[in-house]
């Protein structure tokens, strides 16, 4: 049986990309904000329905130096039920990261629980719309305000998502995303951060071109974390395609739906609550009282099929050994429990339903 993998990178054709790329013969440009650079600039502005976006190298650089850009110190809330890049670019910035729990029912922070955790060395918050699944947003802005803490949101999941009608990078002081191959929407390597205070993306531009103000001066401690000319010119062809390959992925996620629906012991992702999902992960929660097989067992059953799942978010930031000894799992007791039993299957634009029946098969055999 063919391998069927968690995730498969959207391309355009491979004359759709040369013809992008074939003036940077003549231009000698490859780097350092050149022509693709600013023409995606403006159309992902446009796409994400924001005015002031700055494309970086990858969405943790975009992260680390939002961080950055922002002055934060002390503490800043966040959550474990998410990618290792979330909780890195807090302690990477020599921050303290503090782990609030998780909603059971979408994943994302939960807002009840993080007016106790502020200190008065708390100066932000940083959730993630984990899945796509769009946070809280009020409830956190009322927070926020209240305590005049900023906000960064990790929308890596959530591109091309809205709010209330706004583009999802409208909110926060800062949304990040990311376009790694495996994402939505891919530059290759590639993210990029939003911003209201151009301030902000005045900051973000010196810090990713090694605190360079100009020529003679250098006024901050930053790194290389600009987005190269080929990347920018793959995202430029990716993002034409983008809304064909979310329909493909609402396709995917329908016949997931038709063959799991009403299974006992199965919690299905919820897509109706987000304004315009993208689809971009279909994560599974197992509760092997009423399924009859646990998570690791559907795992390994599924990878014996030569079906490729990721426990993701499995194993919790909190819980990384780099962290042994200074934070751990029991503060986020939801968050653990979900994280024990979610998987999240093979999703991508081009799943046929074919091999969507073969993961669904996979999945409920030998119950
Ligand atoms: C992918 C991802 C990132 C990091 O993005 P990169 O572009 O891979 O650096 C950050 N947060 C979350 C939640 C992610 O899924």
């Amino acid at each position: 049986m063919e391998k069927i993998l968690v995730t498969r990178s959207s391309m355009p054709t491979l004359s759709e990309y040369m013809e992008e790329i074939s003036d940077i013969w003549d231009s000698r440009w490859m780097t350092n904000m050149g022509y693709h650079y600013k023409k995606l600039t403006e159309e992902l502005e446009e796409y994400l329905k924001t005015e002031n976006l700055t494309l970086l190298v990858n969405g943790h650089a975009a992260l680390e130096l939002s961080i950055q850009a922002l002055g934060l110190k002390g503490e800043v809330i966040t959550t474990p039920f998410t990618f290792a890049s979330t909780t890195h670019a807090i302690v990477r910035n020599g921050l303290e990261p503090v782990f609030c729990d998780i909603n059971a029912d979408d994943y994302t922070i939960d807002v009840t629980k993080i007016e106790k955790l502020i200190t008065d060395k708390t100066t932000a918050i940083l959730p993630v719309h984990v899945y796509g699944n769009i946070c809280d947003i009020e409830a956190i802005s009322d927070v926020a305000k209240k305590y005049g803490l900023k906000v960064i949101y990790d929308a890596a999941h959530s591109f091309g998502e809205s709010y209330k009608g706004k583009g999802i990078a409208e909110y926060g002081d800062v949304s990040i995303f990311s376009f790694h191959a495996t994402k939505v929407f891919n530059t290759i390597e590639g993210g990029a951060a939003a911003y209201k205070d151009a301030n902000i993306g005045a900051e973000l531009r010196k810090l990713m071109n090694f605190g360079i103000k100009d020529e003679e001066r250098i006024d901050g401690v930053g790194c290389n974390a600009k987005m190269n000319e080929f990347s920018a010119a793959m995202g430029v062809c990716n993002l034409r395609h983008v809304s064909v390959e979310i329909d493909k992925r609402k396709k995917v996620v329908e016949r997931y739906l038709e063959r799991l629906s009403g299974i006992k012991g199965l919690k299905l992702p919820n897509y109706s609550r987000i304004e315009n999902p993208n689809y971009g992960y279909f994560p599974v929660v197992i509760d092997e009282r009423y399924f009859g097989k646990n998570r690791n067992k559907v795992f390994d059953d599924l990878k014996n099929k030569n079906i490729y799942t990721r426990k993701y978010f499995y194993p919790l930031t909190n819980t990384f050994e780099c962290f042994r000894g200074k934070y751990n799992s029991k503060s986020t007791p939801v968050a653990e429990q979900i994280s024990q039993r979610v998987i999240c299957l093979p999703m991508y634009a081009d799943l046929n339903e074919a091999d969507i029946d073969r993961v669904a098969n996979a999945l409920l055999e030998g119950r």
